[in-house]
């Protein structure tokens, strides 16, 4: 079967999640990475910022470097609520004109709802550039985050002002899956990806939570071709988190949610 990750991290300086991936026994370097892309029949993946912290466009020469030295890495861009004058604006419409697949926001990491300002001319970059903009959403990996402002709710306003603009809600807006279903349902250009419902190892009740929240999404929705494969690499093993998404979605859907779908939404 033919894999797109939607949703990886690659900053293999990161303390907080090497601490995380030596106490799983992951090995979290371009080596490790490239060993489990291959085992796994992952064709590409998109890598996205590892510290929110990074001013606009986060960590962009780490991700432009490692996407040319391995091409199945595919960027993506994150916007830093303080960094989004002029002059970041045109650092981002560079990046959305060459290799970079679209734009990431942290709504939960930066307090800052994603219906706020700031944020605007990036949606617009986006749209011109018909490149997908990722918003975290849901349980922050940290508990000093503030999780309200990474409800998902929040992301309808932005839905529907900016109607060109394609979103996709990551995480599916976890533990609060049935109102980013109803996102997903009711606006035309918002997705989902299904990473991290099980960060780490999965357990025997971890399958049949995963499976009733997606299954029960991609049934309410009847859209089982706006929902994206994602690990969150290196907080899961590629191969578990995909025994276990396989298991959640229904068969007859694993084209599209495995690849088909990210295919077309960042024009792979
Ligand atoms: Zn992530």
């Amino acid at each position: 079967m033919k894999i797109i990750d939607a949703h990886i991290h690659t900053n293999f300086a990161d303390q907080k999640t090497r601490a995380f991936t030596e106490q799983q026994g992951i090995d979290f370097s371009l080596k490790g990475l490239q060993k489990e892309l291959r085992e796994n029949a992952v064709e590409s993946a998109i890598a996205i910022t590892t510290d929110s912290n990074a001013p606009t466009p986060g960590e962009f020469s780490l991700l432009k470097k490692q996407g040319q030295e391995e091409p199945r890495l595919k960027a993506v861009c994150s916007i830093h609520p303080n960094y989004t004058s002029a002059k970041y604006q045109s650092m981002v419409e560079q990046a959305l004109k060459g290799s970079f697949l679209g734009l990431k926001i942290y709504p939960g990491y930066h307090s800052v709802y994603p219906n706020d300002k700031r944020y605007f001319p990036f949606y617009q970059l986006a749209a011109k550039y018909n490149k997908p903009v990722i918003i975290h959403s849901g349980d922050t990996f940290g508990s000093k985050y503030l999780v309200k402002y990474a409800h998902p709710l929040a992301i309808d306003e932005i839905a529907v002002k900016f109607p060109k603009t394609t979103f996709i809600i990551a995480h599916l807006g976890n533990p609060w899956v049935r109102d980013a279903a109803e996102l997903v349902y009711k606006n035309e250009n918002v997705y989902a990806d299904i990473s991290a419902f099980c960060i780490g190892h999965a357990h025997g009740n971890d399958f049949k939570r995963i499976q009733q929240d997606i299954q029960w999404a991609i049934n309410y929705t009847g859209r089982p071709d706006k929902f994206l494969y994602g690990s969150d690499w290196p907080l899961t093993r590629m191969k578990e988190y995909i025994a276990v998404i396989k298991k959640a979605v229904p068969k007859e859907h694993h084209k599209q949610v495995f690849y088909e779908n990210a295919k077309r939404v960042f024009h792979l």
